[in-house]
């Protein structure tokens, strides 16, 4: 199988794996056990991948606590400021965040917060001037994500911080999709919170992290044992961070290499694709490197992938909980249902050659091109 299936997970580095192993094995302490040897290993591990972490997003390890990834990291983010906002009650939000962050944020308007929606351009990017235009004095917090994970737009993120900064309000930016793919340095660029998840980033499910500037008071959505400094309770899942911060350093030092070589494999599946008249939608610059959303006209999605059952891709047009609608991603963009339904995901990632972009996209046009005749009879 071909898997270009990058955005929606990632098979973890062999290098990634090598570093867990001896914390599923061996080293199986507990990092909160400081009484013996084994904990404090586990203990040093967990904090060698705090600083992995730290140093891949520009921020002090003290700033990172751990998760089981995201959508925890996102709740986290959210509900925790929402409990400690005092006399605010309002968010600026986008309208292209995954679902952990529009939920969350959709739960917080249940309960009494003021809600402003941004608009987005028909490439999916908000406008600085919007969020600046959007907020008001009892706004207590903006949350754009840094990349998209369907058409992989990125967002202006550093010129938002500044407007947050300005106004004196807090910035949250699911950085999922983005990080290892483009820079990101949080304290640069004015963000006060920041997710991540290990499993798109070649590191193992179930293992991400929030990134909170210091001095950001957050209500703790998980109560227990006081571990990462009373934000997250539970013991650590210590082969879980030591893969994070292992498939973070990998990241940081070949990142810029690497999103070029991606780039380049993608512009090369999107030339072959033109042979069967498909067409890229989303941005042309400022796309994350990895992304191709392409929409093959005449021609239904889900059709597609079962007549190409090699290479493993998403449906550009359904949501995340697989139903039919288009997604509001695309609904956002004013993308019409026909050219939604009629699009492919694909998600490069670090194993992808250029062997397998060849045979992807010959399989992708062959059976776009023999499904377009089947619907002509
Ligand atoms: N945010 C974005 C943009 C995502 O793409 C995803 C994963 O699909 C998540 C959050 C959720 O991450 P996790 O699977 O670690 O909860």
């Amino acid at each position: 199988m071909i898997y270009l299936d990058n955005h929606a997970t990632t098979p973890v580095d062999p290098r990634v794996l090598d570093a867990m192993l001896p914390y599923l094995k061996e080293r199986f302490g507990n990092a909160a056990s400081r009484s013996h040897r084994l904990g404090w290993e586990a203990e040093e591990a967990v904090e060698r991948a705090r600083a992995q972490v730290a140093r891949l997003v520009g921020a002090d390890p003290r700033e990172i606590v751990f998760t089981s990834g995201a959508s925890e990291a996102n709740n986290l983010a959210l509900k925790g400021a929402a409990g400690r906002r005092g006399e605010k009650n309002h968010v600026v939000a986008s309208p292209l965040e995954h679902p952990s962050v529009r939920e969350t944020v959709e739960h917080l308007a249940a309960r009494g917060c003021d809600v402003t929606w941004l608009p987005v351009d028909r490439e999916g990017r908000v406008r600085p001037d919007d969020v600046a235009g959007a907020i008001t004095p009892r706004t207590f917090l903006v949350t754009v994500m840094a990349a998209n994970n369907e058409i992989g737009t990125v967002q202006p993120v550093r010129e938002i911080g500044r407007i947050a900064a300005e106004c004196g309000i807090l910035f949250h930016t699911d950085a999922t999709q983005a990080v290892g793919k483009v820079a990101l340095d949080v304290r640069a660029d004015g963000v006060h919170l920041a997710a991540l998840t290990a499993h798109k980033i070649f590191g193992p499910k179930g293992s991400g992290a929030l990134y909170v500037r210091q001095g950001t008071a957050l209500e703790p959505q998980t109560h227990g044992g006081g571990q990462e400094r009373g934000l997250r309770s539970g013991t650590l899942n210590v082969p879980g961070i030591v893969g994070l911060g292992a498939a973070c350093d990998i990241c940081r030092t070949g990142r810029e290499g690497e999103a070029a070589r991606l780039a380049r494999l993608r512009d090369r599946l999107e030339g072959l694709l033109a042979a069967a008249e498909a067409r890229a939608n989303g941005p042309r610059e400022g796309r994350l490197p990895n992304n191709l959303h392409i929409s093959f006209p005449g021609v239904d999605a889900e059709s597609l992938m079962l007549a190409v059952p090699e290479v493993a891709v998403s449906s550009g047009s359904a949501c995340a909980s697989g139903s039919m609608e288009i997604s509001r991603v695309l609904k956002a963009i004013g993308m019409r249902p026909d050219a939604a339904r009629g699009s492919i995901r694909f998600g490069l990632g670090r194993f992808n050659t250029e062997a397998e972009i060849d045979e992807a996209a010959r399989l992708f046009v062959a059976a776009a091109t023999r499904l377009r005749k089947v619907a002509r009879r």
